[in-house]
């Protein structure tokens, strides 16, 4: 990082759980991404990745649960009536489902589907998983006052307002 001014890189990337298929990827049909680096926009160890490469890089990249979206906590399950689901989604034990919450909306994973009641986890999908990210450079440059103001980044693949 060049002194005193943060960077914008934008970026394709794919994300699997060590010797699986892949997730989710920016690939398909989708656009990069574009991360403020240094604003913890993004998961820590992707973030730190991300500061010293250039255009065109193309790498893969082992990101520790530790140092991706933590470890899984076993408290985190929460009964929630059903009326609170989309009602156009199957509700079976594995799916994630999307929950409106206070917070705004969370991916949840159902474990248990009762008569009126749904026992969910709250951890985040990807939480207590070692990942592997394949990632493309595609843009990188100074970030501008009004990002580093708003702590993230504007444009294609960024924040729109
Ligand atoms: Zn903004």
């Amino acid at each position: 990082m060049s002194a005193g001014t943060q960077q914008v890189v934008r970026f394709h990337y794919s994300v699997a759980e060590v010797g699986k298929p892949a997730m989710e990827s920016s690939r398909e049909g989708g656009e990069p991404i574009a991360a403020l680096i240094g604003a913890g926009n993004i998961i820590p160890g992707l973030e730190k990745a991300l500061a010293d490469k250039k255009v065109g890089d193309r790498f893969e990249l082992l990101v520790t649960a530790a140092e991706a979206y933590g470890p899984r906590n076993e408290a985190l399950t929460q009964r929630v009536p059903k009326k609170y689901f989309p009602t156009q989604v199957a509700l079976r034990p594995g799916v994630t489902v999307m929950l409106q919450t206070q917070q705004g909306p969370r991916p949840v994973t159902v474990v248990k589907v009762g008569m009126s009641v749904v026992d969910v986890d709250l951890n985040h999908p990807m939480a207590g998983k070692d990942l592997n990210f394949d990632i493309e450079i595609v843009e990188v440059r100074d970030a501008s006052e009004e990002e580093i103001a708003h702590g993230h980044a504007h444009g294609t693949g960024g924040h729109h307002h």
